[in-house]
């Protein structure tokens, strides 16, 4: 490990943003230094030493690679065309704010993040360079919550809520928790996946336990991103009581495997991450071409079934357009239904019949 390797201010400040910086560590394929160019500005190129230091240098199709390094996919109209910038119709009223299910609301916080990754959900947002709420935005944000007694759960995501500064962050969440109806806080942060070294500052820990309590969304796509580096973080959050919940995107080519989501949600139970869920892939223009069909969740999730405890086992949910919220999806288990008797598909493929009465 180099000098600084632990230290997240020098990860930050040595991200690998263009393409000369990137050809002294990878071979690039013509599609990567071509999309390097053409997302210029648009969907730009950020990646961190750490993360990059976990891609195989000779494997094009490596899957941290896909995640992190522009390709000139992202721009082809062809296929992009099929996607929306905003599929999910986030954008509201109040600049950073969407409120959505009744009781619960969405902070986008900074656009700033310490990895650009390609799939991203929010990419639209990358053009607008590197920008974080000012108090006054804040302000009308914490207001807009104040007046809506209904919400009881903030989740604050960016980019990336934990990159902002201390004052900053304590600022909001001390206004949240001046707020009686505000029961919970989630951040939704990739920093454990990107640059774990986030949570070796006490400082930050310091501040996460004191607004407990706090709870951490955070986004592994792949077992090789479940490092020991990573495992620290975790720990370390864990330790404040923090608990730490996942939730993975179904991504073309980097996930779309069974065997490799068993490994990845085996290692998160290693660390003590709960898979909560599984997303299919939003129809993000920038990012459509990494979206699989719905067979493929399927297929995973009937795989895991019966070599993962349920513990382990995501949600596989699909968001609906128009900003109609989550969809929860299951392969289907129940063959047949004479009245109260079932037909049911055991995890071994087997069919068992059962008659459930109630009494
Ligand atoms: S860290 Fe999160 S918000 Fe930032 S680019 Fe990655 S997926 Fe998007």
């Amino acid at each position: 490990m180099g000098k600084g390797w632990r230290d997240y201010g020098w990860q930050i400040r040595n991200r690998i943003k263009t393409l000369s910086e990137l050809k002294r560590f990878l071979k690039l394929t013509p599609e990567e230094e071509e999309g390097i160019r053409l997302t210029k500005g648009l969907y730009p190129m950020a990646i961190t030493p750490y993360y990059l230091s976990l891609i195989d240098p000779d494997d094009p199709q490596d899957p941290i690679r896909l995640q992190a390094v522009p390709r000139k996919v992202e721009v082809d109209e062809k296929i992009q065309s099929h996607g929306e910038p905003d599929a999910l119709k986030e954008e509201g009223s109040i600049y950073g704010l969407t409120h959505r299910y009744p009781d619960r609301v969405l902070i986008r916080l900074t656009t700033f993040c310490a990895v650009y990754c390609r799939h991203c959900m929010r990419k639209r947002i990358f053009a607008n360079g590197e920008k974080t709420l000012t108090y006054k935005q804040i302000d009308e944000i914490v207001d807009y919550i104040r007046k809506h007694e209904e919400v009881r759960d903030i989740l604050i995501s960016g980019g990336e809520p934990l990159s902002v500064g201390l004052e900053k962050l304590e600022y909001l969440l001390k206004k949240l928790r001046e707020i009686k109806h505000v029961e919970i806080i989630r951040f939704g942060t990739r920093l454990p996946v990107l640059a774990p070294q986030r949570f070796f500052d006490d400082k930050l820990l310091d501040l996460l336990e004191r607004y407990s309590p706090i709870w951490i969304n955070t986004h592994f796509n792949h077992p090789k991103e479940v490092t020991e580096l990573a495992e620290e973080a975790v720990d370390r959050l864990l330790k404040r009581g923090i608990p730490v919940n996942n939730q993975t995107v179904l991504l073309k080519g980097v996930n779309d495997d069974p065997q490799t989501m068993l490994e990845l949600f085996r290692k998160l139970l290693k660390i003590k991450v709960k898979p909560q869920y599984l997303f299919h892939c939003d129809p993000i223009k920038g990012a459509i071409h990494f979206r699989t069909s719905l067979d493929k969740g399927f297929e995973i999730m009937r795989f895991l079934r019966g070599k993962i405890s349920g513990m382990g086992i995501p949600t596989y949910a699909v968001d609906l357009p128009g900003g109609k919220g989550k969809v929860p999806l299951l392969p289907n288990y129940v063959k047949e239904r004479r009245g109260n008797t079932f037909t049911f598909e055991a995890f071994d493929g087997t069919e068992v019949e059962y008659t459930i009465e109630e009494f």
